[in-house]
């Protein structure tokens, strides 16, 4: 074992064959984003397939490489769920079985209202001698929280939320416990929306060799409609994150959504909240899909009243009302026809503001004048005051739904900070 690991290093495992075929692996983006917030360093993830002998090379080679090691995945009830087992092996102890866990997994049922438990389900009351049961809230697989060679391995559920909750509510605490909060260095997360990757990079040129001369770190993160910068700073230079805030926020102005690595959606609801607005929104193209990422916002209902998810020209006229006239003469992929949809989408969501989207995701559908990705928009603040906007997006069908709801979202968002201070 090497001994010489960094203090603060953790190295994530996550287990599951699914992760190399399909499934987005947003558990270590929840790890990384929590643990480096704390000053704790990532420095490795291994992802590996369903397969004991593999899961311990994974375990092993991390355990080599960080002091504290969090496995994510392979706890469940299925013959392919191995991690407790192969760390079982790994670590030379045995599995005992818990009556107490498995009163809890029984308890769990009971509140899904399932009577007859699957026998199945006794494996997760197996647990690693030595190691403490972490009990799991939201799911039947507790955890298990190790020492084994002077390293802390905790093997965590996959389930997202379950993930994420366990993290925050044991393991953060007890690694902070375990190694001080006397974290050297801080973290923070600067959001831009709207900008190509390459101008946010320009534009920052001075700010990040500045930044990095002072012995910060500068990471450039490109996510739909969105940049991140993520900077990490000696906790004695702390004050220069205010100092880049304020610069973020003078060198781009309205598509600044601000710090700790805000969301466009997060955005758009501080500024709802702060003005006690309501909003509603019209879908076409996007399918209901800006309506699906507000309300991924706890609390979004306060300022969230629903989205119409008006698809064809018979909803479109049927339910908001938009003219029969207007979308014979312009088209439903026109400025006309977003307009219409947002004073429907204000007046029948019963709004104070409201958004509408109206575009050609592809792969068919276009004509000369109305390419793939041409995505009107409408933001209706009055019966008589508007704004528009054309976008112009590229990319596969889903992609193209993604940008023009997060677009959406975002010029709701301006129109706001324009015009209701
Ligand atoms: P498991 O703990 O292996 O039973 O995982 C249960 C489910 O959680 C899997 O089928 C995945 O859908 C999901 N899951 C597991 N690991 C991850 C991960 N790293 N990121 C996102 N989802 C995950
Ligand atoms: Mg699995």
């Amino acid at each position: 074992m090497n001994k010489k690991a960094n203090a603060y290093s953790v190295g994530i495992v996550c287990v599951g064959s699914e992760l190399l075929f399909h499934t987005l692996n947003t558990n270590i983006h929840i790890a990384t984003r929590l643990l480096e917030m704390r000053g704790f360093e990532v420095n490795f993830n291994v992802v590996v397939c369903d397969k004991s002998e593999e899961i311990k090379k994974a375990i092993n080679f991390c355990l080599e490489n960080s002091e504290i090691v969090v496995v994510s995945g392979g706890l469940g009830p299925t013959f392919d769920d191995v991690t407790r087992e192969s760390v079982a092996e790994l670590t030379g102890r045995n599995l005992v079985f818990s009556e107490e866990i498995w009163r809890e997994i029984q308890e769990r049922f009971k509140e899904r209202r399932i009577v007859n438990v699957p026998e199945l389900n006794k494996k997760q009351a197996m647990i690693i001698e030595g190691g403490v049961i972490l009990s799991n809230k939201s799911g039947t697989a507790p955890g298990i929280r190790l020492e084994y060679m002077g390293r802390i391995i905790f093997l965590l559920p996959g389930p997202p939320r379950e993930f994420e909750e366990m993290l925050t509510n044991y393991v953060l605490p007890d690694i902070e416990k375990n190694y001080g909060i006397a974290q050297n260095t801080v973290c923070n997360g600067f959001g831009i929306a709207g900008e190509p990757e390459a101008v946010v990079d320009e534009k920052t040129k001075n700010l990040r060799e500045r930044i990095i001369s002072l012995g910060g770190q500068w990471t450039i993160l490109a996510l739909p409609y969105l940049i991140e910068l993520w900077l990490k700073l000696p906790k004695t230079k702390q004050f220069l994150f205010a100092e880049v805030e304020s610069s973020l926020r003078e060198i781009f102005e309205d598509s600044f959504l601000g710090t700790n690595g805000i969301s466009i959606q997060e955005a758009l609801m501080i500024m709802l909240k702060e003005r006690k607005l309501v909003c509603a929104f019209a879908e076409s193209c996007t399918g209901g899909l800006a309506g699906h990422l507000i309300t991924e916002i706890p609390g979004s209902s306060e300022c969230f009243n629903g989205s119409f998810v008006v698809y064809s020209n018979r909803l479109k006229k049927k339910i908001l009302k938009v003219p029969k006239t207007v979308l014979r003469k312009f088209g439903a992929v026109s400025e006309e026809v977003a307009i219409a949809m947002a004073k429907g989408a204000r007046k029948y969501g019963k709004a104070d503001i409201s958004l509408s989207i109206t575009g050609i995701a592809g792969p068919s559908g276009a004509t000369e004048e109305k390419p793939i990705g041409l995505v009107w928009m409408a933001v209706a603040i009055s019966n008589h005051f508007f704004e528009t906007r054309k976008f112009y997006f590229s990319g596969s069908r889903s992609a193209i739904k993604l940008r023009a709801a997060l677009a959406g979202i975002d010029f709701l968002r301006r129109v706001i900070m324009r015009n209701l201070s």
